[in-house]
């Protein structure tokens, strides 16, 4: 069973992998390389708790409804992970959440739209793809089935299978089932080399531990710490804020799904005790890229932004007392290449150094995908243009993936 330590004391001076960042992604790594027989994994983490950065603020939902066919077979994936999580980490009964209540995504040309959305071509085009059970509904069945669905809403989709997982405890069960330990409030400062290869991380408190193989998963401080070994990680940085509103009883039924503006990108989703609500292109001043942030303060306009727009498609939303949230924010990690694909893999530059990050707005769904991807990478090197989601220098050749929701 894994330990999570609060103290450094028991740190070792020499271990096989170090993992940078206990996010979701630096969790699902630590597990699945050590369930490899990568030898002894330590994660190592600044901050005093489990996926508290980015990780602590999303909205928690999973969805196959993504453009790039990679992208929906990491997801799917995990997907079957979270389903049978408790038999992946070896602890019985362990609950991370799991609920598929769908996502719904409503389309509506009336003001406000800021991109034509084009519901029934995706459905179309998914169903080429090998994903059949979205749901192309009309307006008339999107009334019939969502009762909050407002009538100038044109046309919509609905996935049933999609829905909501708890991060958390998703974090949890990693650090407890997996055979690697968590150190908490240990900062990483350096990734050493030597002779051009990784030969240790040197921390805050002046510590070292040698290793021959560090794995960078520290979410918006990822570029950062590789660059301290000189690799360059080419990445792009957008605050991205979401909202929980507490609403009186009996307002949102807690069953409701994910529910999506398409042509806005405006989403929100039941939350206990209220709403989750997210909107990534609410402000102009988060679409451009800026430095890691721990923690990503808030803007009180966004608020603003939201309560206006948010009425726009979904019927309550006049009743949905603003006054009274609990601010969400972090930032999305994306590839400098704006493909929508994470980088995962070995750096072409640092023999023994590992990245796995830039997940955006998808870290918490594709965490075990991506972990277990990084893991074979790790144990059978490939030619890096078999693997869609390498590490690259001036860009991947592949076709954007336009969900960027
Ligand atoms: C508003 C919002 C909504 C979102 N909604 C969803 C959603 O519905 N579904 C979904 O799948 N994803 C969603 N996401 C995205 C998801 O949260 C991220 O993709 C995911 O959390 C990234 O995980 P991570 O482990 O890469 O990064 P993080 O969670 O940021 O973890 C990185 C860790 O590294 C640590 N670290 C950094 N530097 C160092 C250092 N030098 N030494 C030691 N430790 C270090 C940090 O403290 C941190 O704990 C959302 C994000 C936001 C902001």
């Amino acid at each position: 069973m894994g330990r999570v330590e609060l103290t450094a004391a028991e740190l070792p001076r020499y271990t096989d992998v170090v993992v940078v960042g206990a996010g979701l992604v630096g969790l699902a790594s630590a597990f699945f390389a050590a369930e490899a027989g990568l030898g002894r994994v330590v994660v190592l983490e600044r901050r005093d708790a489990l996926a508290g950065l980015t990780s602590a603020h999303s909205a928690e939902g999973f969805r196959l409804e993504w453009d790039a066919p990679e992208n929906v077979a990491m997801v799917r994936e995990s997907i079957d992970i979270f389903a049978h999580f408790a038999e992946v980490v070896r602890l019985p009964g362990f609950d991370v959440g799991l609920r598929q209540q769908g996502y719904l995504f409503l389309a509506s040309p009336t003001p406000g739209a800021t991109r034509p959305a084009r519901l029934r071509e995706r459905v179309a085009w998914w169903r080429q793809h090998g994903l059949e059970d979205v749901e192309y509904l009309d307006a008339a069945e999107a009334r019939r089935r969502f009762p909050f669905v407002r009538p100038e809403v044109e046309e919509a989709h609905f996935r049933a299978g999609d829905g909501f997982l708890a991060a958390r405890a998703v974090a949890r069960g990693f650090a407890l089932g997996g055979r690697f330990d968590t150190f908490l409030d240990v900062e990483v400062v350096a990734i050493e080399t030597r002779g051009g290869r990784v030969a240790a991380v040197a921390l805050a408190d002046g510590r070292r531990v040698e290793t021959a193989a560090v794995v960078v998963a520290a979410g918006p401080f990822s570029a950062r710490i590789a660059a301290t070994a000189r690799a360059r990680l080419p990445l792009e940085l957008r605050r991205r804020h979401g909202l929980v509103v507490f609403l009186p009883p009996g307002l949102v039924d807690p069953g409701w799904p994910m529910v999506v503006d398409a042509d806005l990108g405006l989403y929100w989703r039941p939350w206990p005790g209220g709403l989750f609500v997210g909107w990534e292109q609410a402000l102009a001043a988060d679409q451009t890229p800026g430095e890691p942030l721990d923690p990503a303060p808030a803007d009180w306009r966004y608020l603003v932004r939201v309560r206006r727009h948010g009425r726009r498609l979904t019927a309550f939303w006049e009743q949905v007392p603003f006054e009274n949230v609990l601010w969400h924010t972090g930032q999305y990690v994306a590839p400098a290449s704006a493909d929508g694909r994470p980088i995962i893999g070995p750096h072409p530059d640092v023999p023994g150094l590992y990245v796995n990050t830039a997940y955006e707005g998808r870290g918490i769904m594709a965490s075990p995908g991506g972990a277990r991807l990084l893991v074979d990478l790790i144990q059978h090197p490939r030619a890096p243009e078999t693997n869609p989601f390498r590490v690259f220098s001036v860009a991947r050749p592949n076709a954007p993936d336009r969900m960027v929701l």
